[in-house]
Parts: structure tokens; C-alpha cells; sequence
């Protein structure tokens, strides 16, 4: 941490800093300019209360050194995490296809959407039995009974099953239907008591980006997971919020490489949350493959017209059989398996 004075300290100011950062064990290196007296601080920065530090009279900026994260960091571990999901590799050579609907429905909807994913070459399969609707009027997911649903649906097929996450409540019956994956939506990356519940859990878990996050925070909620003891965490970039409204969310592509500088995780792309219309899906799965994404996360209905929820940018059975086989070549191209 670096302590910039500003041009009316005092030598009672100096000390009062170099005071504060002694209180939490830390040394202090004070440099006098002609200018400005910059203090350095010597030791543990996780120590450091920055706006304490910043409160103190004299100080005009506070600057950290080290990253605030630290579990996370691919300073604490350089190699690419692979996060084994019931024997199915997710961060490694590789890209793995999440394929299925937006909600859990029925169990026909679900035993046809098994089969698609099963068709198009998929390795897990999304659904959400609880859904985070914008409207309380409208259809709020099948609950535990979806869960059920979905867990006979995948059973079937031997497929592992990643659905939502969103409230405490729901963890017994998480557990109880063995969910594979479990997803935190873009709604909850910052609940941050929620994160700390599925840190104490032993299961992946898929942390979306907030629609309105920065990469710092996400990686933030991610180290909150993290500190719990779970360290099988996969980042989703679901695309965020802009001032385009042609489509839904505007994909962040930029962050897979970022993503993949400051973190050892897996990052995966949800095309279809970003751009918000079928027809947008294969573009944007390519660019995230391109990119360097380890996996992505696709809504694919067996009618996406008479889907309960995001029917818009559902892809039907074909499609995705279309799609998959798209990336191939370009998964090949940069070394990559699909
Ligand atoms: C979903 O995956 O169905 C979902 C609700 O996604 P998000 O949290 O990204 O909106
Ligand atoms: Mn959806």
C-alpha cells in the first residue's frame, strides 16, 4: 500500500499514518519529495483498513500494491485449476457445452431436452427449477418438484446437472437431488451470505457475472466462495448491461482474457443471456471459444415457442446440433478439444 500526502501535511500528519499502519504490524517507509511525502507501507496489506488509512487527515490517496483477492488469484496458483465434474474436465484442453432449457417445466420437456443435449454432443445440462423473474407474476419455476424432474431427466442419460441457486433455503433439497453444478445468476453474485453458504458446500459452483459488475467485484464474490473452503468455482459471463438496447446484454468478451491473467478458474461464456435472441447464440458461442472460454452455458428448448421462460433466445435441438459442430473447427484451430 502506498500512502500519497497531500501538499499541506504536516510532520503530525506523517506520524499519525505512520502510527496507524504500526497499529496493524506494519513498517512504514516515508519519502520526502519536494513536492509530496509519499509513506510506503511495509508487510501484510490484507491488514489494512484503506478507508481508515484514507480518513486521516493530510492523506490524499491511498493506492494498493497487491491484489484484494487472493484464492482466486493465479498468483496463488499458477497452473489452470480443471474442476472435475462426475469425471467431465472443466478448465482443461477440453471446452465443455452446457446445453438445455432456461426452467425446468415438465418431465416430457425435460426427457426431450435430455436428449437434445445428449444429440448434440453436450456434457452437462442446464435448467432452472427456481427462477429469478423479473416479474412476480409470472412463472416462478417449478421448484423442488423441477429438481426431481430434472434429476430423472439427466439420470436417464448419465448427464451432470447445473441449475440455480437462490436462496439458503433451497440448499437440503439441492443436496438431497444431488445437484451436480450449482449456478449463482447474475442477480446473487453480490449476496454475499448466500456465497459464504455455498463456500462451506462441496460442490462446483457457477458464479455468472453481475449484470452491473466489474471484474474486480466478480472476482471479489468469487474469493467470498472461495475463504469458505470451496475452491471449485467457474466464472460465467453472461454479458452486462449497456446503453444498447438492440440486444439483452452486451457480451463482454474482453473479460475471457482478463479473467484468465488474474484467475487459475475456468471461465465460460452464456451466449444466450448476452445477446437474448436464438439467432445471435452461434455468433457469439464462436467469438467465446475463439477467445479462449473453457465452456459455454446454452439454452436449447425442444419447441422454443411454447417455452415457459426466455423463449426468444432458446436454440431448438437442431441448432445446437448446428452449433456444436461450428465450434469444432475453430475449438481445433487454437488447440483445443470439443
Ligand atoms: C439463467 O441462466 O437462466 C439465468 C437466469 O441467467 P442470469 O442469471 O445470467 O440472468
Ligand atoms: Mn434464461
Amino acid at each position: 500500500m502506498i500512502v500519497i500526502m497531500n501538499n499541506e501535511t504536516t510532520d503530525a500528519h506523517i506520524d499519525a499514518v505512520v502510527q496507524r499502519l504500526k497499529g496493524w504490524g506494519l513498517g512504514s517507509n516515508v519519502s520526502r519529495g519536494v513536492e509530496r511525502t509519499v509513506i510506503g507501507a511495509i508487510g501484510d496489506e490484507s491488514k489494512i483498513d484503506k478507508e481508515l488509512l484514507q480518513a486521516l487527515p493530510g492523506v490524499e490517496q491511498v493506492i494498493r500494491v497487491m491484489k484484494p483477492y487472493k484464492i482466486v488469484a493465479r498468483s496463488y496458483h499458477q497452473e489452470d485449476t480443471v474442476i472435475d465434474i462426475k469425471g467431465i474436465k472443466l478448465g482443461g484442453k477440453q471446452i465443455q457445452v452446457i446445453g438445455g432449457p432456461c426452467s425446468v417445466e415438465t418431465q416430457a420437456q425435460m426427457d426431450e431436452a435430455a436428449k437434445g443435449v445428449v444429440a448434440a454432443g453436450c456434457s452437462m445440462m442446464r435448467g432452472g427449477a427456481f427462477k429469478p423473474r423479473t416479474s412476480p407474476y409470472t412463472f416462478q419455476g417449478a421448484g423442488v418438484e423441477g429438481l426431481d424432474m430434472f434429476r430423472k431427466a439427466a439420470d436417464k442419460y448419465k448427464l451432470p446437472i447445473v441449475t440455480e441457486l437462490m436462496d439458503v433455503r433451497q440448499i437440503d433439497a439441492f443436496l438431497q437431488y444431488d445437484v451436480d453444478v450449482i449456478q449463482i445468476g447474475t442477480r446473487n453474485m453480490q449476496n454475499f451470505d448466500l456465497l459464504k453458504e455455498v463456500g462451506r458446500l462441496h460442490k462446483p459452483v457457477i458464479l455468472k457475472r453481475g449484470m452491473a459488475a466489474t471484474i474486480s467485484e466478480w472476482l471479489m464474490a468469487a474469493e467470498y466462495i472461495a475463504a469458505g473452503g470451496n475452491h471449485d468455482i467457474i466464472f460465467c459471463e453472461r454479458g452486462v448491461r449497456s446503453f444498447e438496447t438492440y440486444y439483452r446484454n452486451m457480451l463482454d468478451v474482453t473479460a475471457i482474457p482478463v479473467l484468465k491473467k488474474e484467475t487459475h478458474l475456468p471461465v465460460i461464456i452464456d451466449p444466450s443471456h448476452a445477446g437474448g435472441k436464438a439467432w445471435m447464440v452461434p455468433a457469439l458461442a464462436r467469438a467465446a471459444v475463439a477467445a479462449g472460454a473453457d465452456g459455454l452455458l446454452v439454452e436449447m428448448h425442444p419447441n422454443p415457442c411454447e417455452a415457459w421462460c426466455d423463449a426468444d433466445q432458446a436454440l431448438n435441438p437442431q441448432e445446437l446440433i448446428d452449433l456444436m459442430a461450428s465450434l469444432r473447427g475453430i475449438a481445433q484451430a487454437i488447440g483445443r478439444e470439443l
